[in-house]
């Protein structure tokens, strides 16, 4: 579990980046996607790099998505990161992988890989950072019974969840 900082470095930002800092502000990070091949954007680009197409829309994304990759590091590298802490890749739902921490609790099985996870928005000395959570655990209208695997066997869509507005 990482420890929250009192301070924290600014971030750094590049050319492209004020846009979807702003977004996260506003707690609805944004991305470039690509008009052509749909793909999103990350990090924030003047042409998508799959098709290299200049035509690009900026779009909030959904905040789901699944830990692809995690580790915990044990040594600090800046003061308002104390070790132990955990570190994630997370591909969003729209495709790009995040790299971000996984804020609250960890999974209980001990298995990360695959998870899925919400981004949750943070602030740290003013500045909000975008992190992600456990869905399942975090959100009740996930589970129907807290048994999701039976409910999906019967339940493939999400009315009885309240999801499917
Ligand atoms: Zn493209």
């Amino acid at each position: 579990m990482m420890n929250k900082p009192d301070t924290f470095p600014s971030p750094v930002s590049g050319l492209l980046d004020d846009r979807m800092w702003a977004s996260i502000d506003n707690e609805a990070m944004a991305l470039p996607f690509c008009d052509a091949c749909s793909k999103a954007i990350y990090p924030p680009a003047n042409c998508c790099p799959s098709c290299f197409r200049f035509d690009l829309t900026w779009k909030t994304i959904s905040g789901r998505g699944k830990i692809l990759s995690w580790t915990r590091f044990h040594r600090s590298y800046l003061p308002e990161y104390p070790a132990p802490y955990n570190v994630i890749a997370v591909q969003i739902e729209e495709g790009a992988v995040l790299v971000s921490n996984l804020a609250g609790g960890e999974p209980a099985d001990g298995d990360w890989i695959g998870k899925k996870v919400r981004m949750v928005y943070e602030s740290f000395s003013g500045k909000m950072l975008p992190r992600f959570q456990l869905s399942e655990e975090s959100d009740p209208r996930l589970s129907l019974n807290g048994d999701d695997a039976s409910c999906a066997n019967v339940c493939r869509h999400g009315a009885c969840h309240g999801l499917d507005s």
